[in-house]
């Protein structure tokens, strides 16, 4: 599939619930209103629309959400789509902030996922406390252990946060890089409405780097994993640490990818509101023929980029649907 642009579409990330064990400050408020269960593709449906992108070219699937693990049944929806591995499909992978991983990892592998990214913003148990309000770090830890016992490749995904982990990032990146995991910085993005103040979280991570380049000695990389991050290598670890930085760079030239929320509908930008029904092709009949047509009418209308801005005078965010919806 090509869009307008002529970039070719070749990644689905598909939120498989909007649902989640932790209330993140910067991603939800505490009191989230959820979407009614009727609305929520059933995961035999899923497995369908994701089989339909497949026939048309998409060969990377990453399951993101909400908090995927926290779907009843998951692992059948895992089971059906890793066989289609070697099929269409060259990687299943996941994005978990980690609770229920001790659970799963085993399990995971066995249904081919190779890699994973984790959220973990925090080493510190009561800082964690309040940044996911629900979340306990000791249960994340234990869910990095098993997955790394299962030998899952894991990269931790760490959103900056201003005057919050900001001091804690050099020790972070000793963490990670100490066990053998990537590490990727996120800049906050304004998107849906939170109980906290947006302008108060943001940490520019041009601002980080320079900070970090007095701990350590970073060279680019010309790596890229087919995602928005800019890598360097940090002499004194060994490991590898990512960028993305969506408010302060533009990452859209080389974008690949497009974005499905659990009731079937696609998200062409993640920071854009124009977007595409599928469920209403894919229940309205057995054959995909008027699903193929609904993908390829969305692919075309895929805009050149987002322009997020932060509504700063309102402190509205640039996007009113939460991450949660389509899972970042
Ligand atoms: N619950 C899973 C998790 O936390 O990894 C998957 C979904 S979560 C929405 C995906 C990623 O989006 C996480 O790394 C999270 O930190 C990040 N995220 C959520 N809200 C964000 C925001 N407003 N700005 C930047 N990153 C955000
Ligand atoms: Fe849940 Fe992930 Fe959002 Fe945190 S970032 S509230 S773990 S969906």
């Amino acid at each position: 599939m090509l869009d307008p642009f002529g970039r070719s579409i070749t990644y689905l990330r598909v939120s498989v619930t909007d649902r989640c064990d932790f209330r993140c400050v910067y991603c939800m408020p505490e009191h989230m209103s959820f979407l009614p269960k009727k609305d929520v593709l059933t995961l035999e449906e899923l497995d369908r629309l994701c089989g339909a992108f497949i026939a048309k070219g998409v060969d990377r699937l990453r399951l993101t959400g909400g908090e995927p693990l926290v779907r009843r049944n998951v692992m059948s929806l895992f089971r059906s789509l890793g066989a289609r591995l070697g099929n269409g499909l060259s990687e299943l992978t996941l994005t978990t902030n980690g609770s229920q991983l001790a659970r799963f990892a085993d399990e995971l592998v066995d249904c081919g996922v190779k890699r994973i990214n984790v959220s973990l913003d925090t080493l510190d148990a009561d800082k964690f406390r309040a940044i996911t309000r629900w979340g306990d770090l000791s249960v994340v830890l234990g869910g990095i252990d098993a997955a790394q016992k299962a030998r899952l490749s894991i990269k931790i995904n760490v959103v900056a946060l201003r005057g919050i982990n900001e001091d804690e990032i050099p020790s972070m990146i000793e963490w990670a890089h100490g066990r053998g995991f990537d590490m990727t910085l996120i800049e906050t993005m304004p998107m849906g409405d939170v109980d906290a103040d947006r302008t108060e979280q943001y940490l520019p991570l041009s601002l980080l780097r320079s900070q970090l380049a007095r701990h350590f000695t970073m060279t680019p990389t010309l790596d890229r994993t087919g995602g928005p991050a800019r890598y360097v290598r940090i002499q004194e670890t060994g490991g590898r640490l990512g960028f993305i930085t969506p408010l302060t760079h533009n990452f859209c030239e080389s974008c690949n990818r497009v974005r499905l929320t659990c009731t079937g509908t696609l998200y062409m930008c993640l920071g854009q509101e124009d977007a595409a029904d599928l469920r209403g092709p894919l229940r309205a009949s057995a054959d995909d023929a008027d699903l193929y047509a609904a993908i390829d009418e969305a692919i075309a209308r895929k805009p050149k980029g987002h322009d997020f801005i932060i509504d700063r005078r309102h402190n509205r965010p640039a996007v009113a649907r939460p991450m949660s919806l389509t899972g970042g």
